[in-house]
């Protein structure tokens, strides 16, 4: 890829053991307000991190800098081993231009709360509608793709509806397609099934759950413990900030040390 960063060169070895995603020393407020305290995270390639944490912890604020929606105050984000929304020049980081931003965000699909399709666009538009503009997919292309994706979403034949005509269940896993659409290395979903009514939390968590196994790296914000213990490889707690605590659903979700992740965990489940 041209304009492509590294952060240093790498040996070969190191460069395919390092993780897709890497963050180091995170930190972001807002007006005074410390809400990323200094962030660790890695994410393997084809892994799942779920995100726990009370509302406020900074869990969104914390997916945001993986796309640079936010720009972090110090620390980075590392996608690839490019650092995102930077790029290195004379000894210190540039932040991107619009288009080379717009590039590498391309690579991270985010599925949000409120499905946030266009209400006026039908389900293959609103698929389509980013691969045709910003990669440049051929319309027709893009279109046959699209029906494939609404078929492993399970939503073969829905692409003349308009959102409106959908469930909230149905939306949100067109949102997945349109993720899906741009081929990206990384997908990010910041509590998915939170604004479902209860019946239609499974299907979404379904095609998640097929997401995993097909070996999509994805960050996952959720209240789900039961999705987290059966498909995340990491789960990490946060609390005002910080990771307090992070390791595998089994070890984590079972007997959380700290205080405050078995607190939550005990009002969640
Ligand atoms: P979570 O997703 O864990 O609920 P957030 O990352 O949304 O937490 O928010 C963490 C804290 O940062 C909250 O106190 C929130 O009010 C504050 N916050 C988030 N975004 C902004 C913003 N754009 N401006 C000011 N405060 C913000
Ligand atoms: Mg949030």
């Amino acid at each position: 890829m041209t304009g492509a960063v590294t952060t240093g060169a790498a040996p070969a070895g190191e460069k395919r053991d390092r993780p897709l995603v890497r963050i180091r020393g995170l930190r972001k407020s807002f007006g005074g307000h410390l809400v990323l305290d200094g962030i660790d995270l890695d994410v393997r390639e084809g892994e799942v991190t779920v995100l726990l944490g009370p509302s406020g912890s900074g869990k969104s604020t914390l997916l945001r800098c993986v796309n640079h929606l936010e720009r972090p105050d110090a620390g980075f984000v590392e996608l690839g081993g490019e650092i995102v929304g930077y790029r290195p020049g004379r000894g210190r980081l540039h932040e991107l231009r619009a288009r080379s931003l717009t590039r590498q965000r391309a690579q991270v699909g985010m599925v949000f709360q409120q499905f946030n399709l266009f209400p006026h666009l039908t389900v293959l538009e609103n698929i389509t509608e980013a691969p045709v503009a910003v990669r440049g997919v051929p319309r027709k292309e893009a279109a046959a793709r699209a029906r494939t994706l609404l078929e492993r979403v399970g939503l073969a034949g829905r692409e003349n509806s308009y959102p409106r005509q959908m469930s909230g269940g149905q939306q949100q896993r067109v949102a997945i397609a349109r993720a899906l659409a741009m081929e990206p290395r990384l997908l990010l979903f910041d509590e998915p099934t939170s604004a479902l009514d209860p019946e239609l939390v499974g299907d979404v968590l379904a095609v998640m759950r097929d997401l995993a196994v097909s070996g999509m790296t994805m960050i996952v914000v959720t209240h789900e413990i039961g999705f987290a213990r059966e498909v995340a490889d990491t789960v990490a707690f946060l609390d005002g900030g910080r990771i307090i605590e992070s390791g595998t659903p089994a070890d984590v979700l079972a007997d959380p040390r700290h205080p405050r992740a078995r607190a939550f965990l005990s009002a969640v489940l």
